[in-house]
């Protein structure tokens, strides 16, 4: 499926190998036709500026009202240090303890202040609905939801809202039997750097 983000966004992304696009053996058995390796955002601090800018600017662009960027440990940490660093505000980051997201309590600050979530990518929502779920229980009021990346293109709703991207990309994986790809003859990759399913 074509991505619904701006060719620029797909571009910074390529640039960074962060997205390939090809013939991907996941590690689930499916194929699929794109590949997300999430470290490699954090690897090239140079490159996830240039991404982290394009972020800021739509966060700006929406004129919210907070004092904290939030991002859920570890993947989120960098990309939501570097977009407070670009608006001028404070970071925090939650992480699990336990299983159960949770602020340190040196952040006690940020109880009853305004912040915005920033993720890396998007697939369930799973940790950025426990994000919420943490900074409400410490009276933080949640103005704006963001990732880099929305793998489900909007479908999956935080607080019934969908979650600013700067790239929607619905990846679809194929079974073998049934894979366009496999079909086409194009050469099967399996990915081996990553721990994560693509
Ligand atoms: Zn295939």
């Amino acid at each position: 499926m074509t991505p619904a983000g701006s060719d620029q966004v797909l571009t910074l992304f390529k640039d960074c190998d962060a997205l390939l696009q090809g013939h991907f053996k996941l590690t689930s058995g499916k194929h699929s036709e794109w590949y997300f390796e999430k470290i490699r955002l954090i690897e090239k601090p140079a490159a996830l500026e240039k991404i982290v800018d394009m972020l800021a600017d739509k966060i700006k662009a929406d004129r919210l009202d907070f004092d904290y960027v939030v991002g859920p440990a570890y993947g989120a940490i960098a990309i939501g240090f570097l977009t407070a660093l670009k608006l001028g505000k404070k970071f925090a980051f939650t992480q699990r303890v336990d299983e159960k997201m949770s602020l340190r309590s040196g952040f006690a600050g940020i109880e009853g202040a305004g912040a915005i979530i920033v993720e890396d990518i998007l697939t369930t929502g799973g940790s950025i609905q426990e994000t919420v779920d943490c900074l409400k229980a410490r009276n933080v009021a949640v103005a704006g939801i963001y990732c880099l990346v929305d793998r489900s293109a909007g479908a999956v709703l935080i607080e019934g809202k969908p979650v600013g991207s700067l790239l929607a990309l619905k990846v679809e994986a194929f079974e073998p039997e049934a894979c366009p790809f496999c079909k086409a003859g194009r050469p099967l990759t399996k990915p081996g750097a990553s721990d994560k399913k693509a």
